[in-house]
């Protein structure tokens, strides 16, 4: 069977620079090895999930994937496992980070992520965060840098509630609040977060650690700041839903959470020559091969970084397009959504320049591969569209309607049930 080669590059999608004469960083680098693709490609746009609504990159995944926007279980679960935290059926979970905040109308936020801080003065100043609170208890577990993982268990608890980390800058902590809802567990959670919020800050402002931070001219990490509350999803795994095994080949801690959450298997590339040598040389049926350093380079809010980052990453690409213009493969080249390298978005709404490289695809006339270029191809399509164009493109996409077996499938099975006489 053809195997599928997905090139995901994180943030490809970026708007007209001024810098670069009105081009995207994608139009103005010159990237030959993508060039070559597009012209025996199949091209068009992509738009992620809906016209103009910004995703970060878990949920964009998550879409790309094939699974529903309604089942995301949030961020803060796929954080919990990437750092192997073992996650309990019962429980709900969040990301917190130890921030800096100064009394003033509220609780402003000086640093969001307290700098400099080491995980000797972390683990001191957990022992002092609250353990039970109204019959909910609170474990709070290191992961990275400033950051680590909250978890909840009690009776009447939920992870329909709100952050109280408000993500942009200069900002203030937030009340929690039930989100979207108000059943009365929702509301209770919130009430006992807040509380929370509220005894930890008592605790940590008066420190010891953070008295001497502050007298040696340091941040102190007087608050524990904290989003995106989840729990334990119950999805199906990517091989059952959509019959092809799959692989994501990446080199970050994201990605290898996205891996769990969907029972995908990882594979750790260091450079992406490395990982273009793993995607080419590996048998799983589907592998999405990701980089980030072009959502890191536009956040660096210059465009020259973004173009310089892409010319990279075309330089990389020679053996993928030996493979695709030769063997029997199916790549897609694609982004997972728009992180714009000016202005004060994070990441934006519009859609993506996508080509697809193989035998069963209708070549067009797009000879580069960009944002404009690639709007006068023949694709269109969004982010929850490519499992099943892919099924399709390998002859692996069941006729509609055939039921070989108890549920829908989008996929020819490879085994079914046998009448037994
Ligand atoms: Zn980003």
């Amino acid at each position: 069977m053809v195997k599928t080669i997905v090139l995901l590059l994180d943030g490809l999608g970026d708007r007209p620079q001024k810098e670069l004469n009105g081009k995207t960083p994608l139009e103005a680098a010159n990237t030959p090895n993508l060039d070559i693709l597009c012209q025996q490609a199949e091209t068009g746009m992509m738009i992620p999930w809906r016209q103009g609504v910004p995703l970060g990159t878990e949920v964009a995944h998550f879409i790309l994937f094939g699974y529903e926007i309604k089942d995301f279980p949030g961020r803060g679960i796929i954080n919990a496992l990437s750092r192997n935290f073992f996650l309990e059926e019962d429980a709900v979970y969040m990301v917190t980070s130890w921030a800096y905040v100064e009394e003033k109308e509220g609780l402003f936020i000086k640093e969001r992520w307290t700098k400099d801080i080491s995980l000797e003065e972390i683990m001191a100043l957990k022992e002092v965060l609250p353990r039970e609170i109204e019959g909910v208890t609170l474990q709070w577990d290191y992961s990275i840098g400033p950051h680590g993982v909250l978890k909840l268990k009690g009776d009447s608890i939920s992870s329909e509630i709100s952050d109280s980390d408000p993500f942009y800058d200069q900002g203030y902590v937030m009340a929690i609040e039930a989100f979207e809802t108000n059943a009365s567990n929702a509301e209770h959670t919130a009430k006992v977060l807040n509380r929370y919020l509220r005894e930890s800050y008592a605790y940590l402002k008066h420190h010891p650690i953070n008295l001497d931070r502050v007298h040696k001219g340091k941040q102190p990490a007087n608050f524990l700041l904290t989003k995106w509350a989840g729990r334990k999803p119950n999805l199906r795994p990517f091989e059952e839903k959509h019959g092809m095994e799959g692989c994501i080949v990446g080199s970050s801690q994201l990605m290898l959470g996205i891996s769990k959450l969907l029972g995908m298997d990882y594979i750790n590339y260091k450079d992406l020559k490395e990982g273009v040598d793993l995607a080419l040389n590996s048998d799983y049926e589907f592998i999405h091969l990701h980089t980030k350093t072009p959502d890191e380079a536009a956040h660096t809010k210059n465009p020259h970084n973004k173009v310089k980052v892409l010319e990279e990453i075309d330089g990389y690409l020679k053996p993928l397009v030996d493979a695709a213009l030769k063997e029997d493969l199916l790549l897609v080249v694609t982004g997972d959504h728009t992180t714009p390298s000016s202005g004060e978005m994070i990441h934006s709404g519009e859609s993506l320049p996508i080509m697809f490289i193989g035998k069963n695809v209708r070549v067009d006339d797009v000879k580069t591969f960009g944002e404009r270029s690639c709007s006068k191809g023949s694709i269109r399509m969004e982010g929850c569209d490519l499992i099943q164009m892919i099924l399709n493109l390998t002859e692996r996409a069941l006729f509609y309607n055939f039921r070989p077996g108890a549920r829908r499938l989008n996929h020819i099975p490879k085994t079914i049930k046998k009448l037994k006489l």
